[in-house]
């Protein structure tokens, strides 16, 4: 008779918690996994992935009009929301469907509920209301969007998990917020010909990452035809017969069919009955963790959003995978989280891993900065006038590459290699030592000679 029902529980079906529970069953243990809404999580749901799709679709308008420098005369075009959401929900059951196979065919026994703790080895599983007993437990459960509930009418306003639902292409949106989420959807929005406004209550948006980043995103954005509206924020919204009116803190009276708040997410903790075990929150209510993902109960873990670490799919699969190891195989993993490279599908897109210039100038007495701003090769037929972007940031004391910054086509797909290089501690002298692959954008990375700015830390 064994003295748990498992060895391992885990709440939350997302990317962290489902490589976990498929790593701990392949070592043998005998796992179980609950999810309340469906096995995939965010990303697979109703972010990461759907959103890329939705991106796709938004591109082509900027294609048909390309076309055209090409020699291609392109026919009257229409777009259909409703084909868009029934495909993408079709390919979204495909994954989901896949995630609940390779959890069975491990061997994970998964409940479709709620679950929450009772102690620290028990889970009540709220749709059974019963409870099961478990020797570890895992929490993954992720993080929600954030509301801002002093906004009067915020009840009517929706987030990314809406707009991904939407009956119908609204006319106009605006949206809150000037984070990924928020500009992504923009311009995806945009794209796809609604009329697109951003609120941001900054004075630049995309706070945190490289300034030539922000200001060459924004710009592009707003020559896309984007209205970017800075140093607001929402103070009251009301619901209309033919849509939605926001009041502003600067005055302003804002009306469209949709209003939309990105305003960052939260860790997912709601609920789950974490006082009753004694686990601890830091300030941010995230789930504190040690380097291995131990919560302050010793058999208690937590991986992904919920413990507000580096809140990235492949970051909550890999602590995850981690935590399987160690618990479950015998390993010594520890989860780096210096340089992870990242994208954002804006347009244009953004590619970036290491320091911006202004982390980098903070942190070290002597920077080179190489800057590359050029027209993409494909956006000259059509007379398109936008602008790429490289740039590196080197330590000149040691001639390490701190930082790579990129803004253009495919400069998601680049990042994910330059990464390598930087992980690996490149240094410029090995990325001139590359050579070039021609005609490329990515050959800028290797070509560029002289330092555009020196930053030089007086004594
Ligand atoms: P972010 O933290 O990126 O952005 C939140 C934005 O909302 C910021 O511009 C912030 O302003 C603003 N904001 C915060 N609070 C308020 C408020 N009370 N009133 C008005 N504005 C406010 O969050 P997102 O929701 O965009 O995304 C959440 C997380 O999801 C990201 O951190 C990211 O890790 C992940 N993600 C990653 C993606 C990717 O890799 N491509 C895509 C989508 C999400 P300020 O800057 O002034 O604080």
């Amino acid at each position: 008779m064994q003295e748990f029902d498992y060895d391992l529980f885990v709440i939350g079906a997302g990317s962290g918690g489902v490589r976990a529970a498929r790593i701990a069953a392949q070592y043998g243990a005998r796992v179980a996994i609950a999810e309340e809404y469906r096995v995939g999580g965010t990303c697979v749901i109703r972010g990461c992935v759907p959103k890329k799709l939705f991106t796709y679709a938004a591109h082509y308008s900027e294609d048909f009009e390309d076309a055209a420098g090409y020699g291609w005369t392109v026919g009257e075009t229409s777009f259909d929301w409703s084909t868009l959401i029934a495909n993408k929900d079709r390919e979204i059951d495909r994954l989901n469907g896949i995630y609940i196979a390779n959890l069975e065919k491990a061997g994970v026994e998964i409940f479709d509920t709620r679950a929450s703790l009772r102690d620290r080895h028990s889970v009540r599983l709220v749709k059974e209301q019963r409870h099961v007993t478990a020797k570890t437990i895992l929490i993954a459960t992720g993080g929600t969007p954030n509301f801002d509930g002093t906004i009067e009418g915020i009840e009517h306003t929706i987030s990314s998990n809406e707009a991904f639902h939407l009956d119908k292409l609204p006319k106009s949106i605006v949206i809150a917020g000037g984070g990924y989420i928020a500009l992504e959807f923009a311009c995806i929005f945009n794209g796809l010909g609604v009329d697109t406004t951003v609120i941001y209550r900054g004075e630049k948006v995309l706070r945190g990452f490289d300034d030539d980043v922000r200001d060459l995103v924004q710009k592009t954005m707003i020559d896309n035809g984007i209205t970017v509206d800075l140093g607001d924020v929402f103070t009251s919204i009301e619901k209309t017969e033919t849509g939605l009116i926001g009041q502003t803190k600067k005055g302003r009276t804002m009306n469209a069919e949709q209003i939309m708040f990105a305003i960052g997410r939260s860790p997912h903790t709601d609920g789950l009955g974490l006082a009753n075990v004694g686990i601890e929150l830091n300030g941010k209510g995230a789930i504190k963790v040690d380097e291995y993902s131990r919560t302050s109960i010793d058999n208690i873990f937590a991986v992904g959003d919920v413990t507000d670490r580096v809140n990235l799919t492949p970051v909550a699969i890999r602590e995850g995978h981690a935590f399987a190891d160690n618990e479950f195989g015998g390993k010594d993993v520890i989860v780096d989280h210096a340089e992870i490279a990242t994208a954002v599908f804006t347009t244009p897109e953004i590619g970036t891993v290491g320091l911006s210039e202004e982390e980098a100038v903070a942190k070290f007495a002597s920077v080179d900065v190489y800057k590359s701003s050029f027209r993409p090769m494909k956006s000259i037929l059509p007379g398109r006038d936008d602008k790429m972007l490289m740039k590196l940031i080197v330590d000149a004391d040691t001639d390490r590459v701190l930082g790579c910054h990129i803004v253009g086509p495919a400069s998601g797909e680049m990042s994910q290699l330059v990464g390598i290089a930087v992980k690996m501690k490149a240094t410029k002298a090995d990325f001139d030592a590359t050579m070039a692959v021609h005609p490329t954008a990515a050959e800028e990375l290797v070509t560029m000679r002289e330092p555009t700015t020196r930053h030089r830390r007086d004594g």
